[in-house]
């Protein structure tokens, strides 16, 4: 199947690990040009490393998404270095546990920076490109969004306030043929994933409980399956009237019936 995406120019943020790198691996499989925007991890210069090594077409801009005018600065130099943008996968995020009793107003408002406002800054100034391109837009959210999880506030509004704004620019950008989805993973092994097990007493039994939950196969879901359907989500040909979607990729975990399990 010809997704339509060879020499687009696609903007993953943090897309130098984890999921993120599932789906640069995934756009760069299809022909497109990759732009990670990212914080230089030792994860992501191996990433790097191996692209640079394979001849691969994908480009590291180094940004610190919680800052603004870095958001700015460096859709600026996609645009100096590519001339277009098509595509942008707002990706990057941290679950930083950030309770409603355990936190404080000032912690909440760094999780929102961390995680929700680059969503919006990097939209809003790749706009005009993406109108030039008539390009599309995927928002990756969480299951958090829709379930809670408890002791993060802050990501959880950032998950949510994801969804609402995947709508509501669906929305806006209707009259410019611009396409906006939201993916949501609920249990994907990924360096966040491994630091956030290891902070419990014992990481792999709490594994095996969380697999043992999870309908379809027992399993994690795979980053090259969230990959899978946010390629599809971008593809101007298979996806063209597809918009405003919220798309849950998670072995049925949020859906199906406990009895299941
Ligand atoms: P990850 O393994 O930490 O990878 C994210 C990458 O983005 C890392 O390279 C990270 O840098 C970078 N990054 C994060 N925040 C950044 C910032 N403010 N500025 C620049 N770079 C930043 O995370 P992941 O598990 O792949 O998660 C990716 C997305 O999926 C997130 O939005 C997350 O909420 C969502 N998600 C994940 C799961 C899951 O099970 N893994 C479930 C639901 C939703 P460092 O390497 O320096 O940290």
């Amino acid at each position: 199947m010809n997704l339509g995406l060879k020499d687009k120019v696609i903007i993953v943020t943090g897309g130098g690990a984890g999921i993120g790198e599932g789906i640069s691996r995934a756009c760069l499989a299809e022909g497109a040009r990759v732009v990670v925007l990212s914080r230089r991890s030792e994860n992501v210069q191996h990433f790097m490393a191996e692209m640079e090594q394979a001849g691969s077409a994908c480009t590291l801009i180094e940004a610190h998404l919680e800052d603004a005018n870095r958001c700015r600065e460096a859709i600026a130099e996609v645009e100096q270095q590519f001339g277009e943008i098509y595509g942008l996968v707002n990706n990057a995020g941290v679950n930083d546990g950030v309770g409603l009793a355990s936190g404080s107003v000032e912690r909440f408002q760094e999780s929102l920076q961390k995680n929700l406002i680059h969503y919006y800054a990097l939209a809003h100034y790749a706009l005009p490109a993406l109108k030039r391109s008539q390009g599309a837009i995927v928002n990756i959210s969480s299951k958090v969004a829709l379930t809670g999880q408890g002791n993060t506030s802050g990501y959880a509004a950032s998950k949510g306030a994801q969804l609402a704004l995947t709508r509501e620019w669906a929305a806006e950008l209707l009259l410019f043929n611009i396409r906006v989805n939201a993916v949501l993973p609920a249990e994907v092994m990924t360096p966040l994933y491994e630091r956030w097990l290891k902070t419990l007493g014992d990481p792999d039994a709490k594994l095996r409980e969380i697999t043992s939950k999870i309908p379809l196969g027992k399993r994690m879901t795979l980053s090259s399956e969230i990959a899978a359907a946010t390629v599809f989500l971008l593809s101007p040909t298979q996806s063209a009237h597809t918009t405003g979607q919220h798309l849950i990729v998670d072995g049925g975990y949020v859906h199906l019936d406990r009895a299941l399990t």
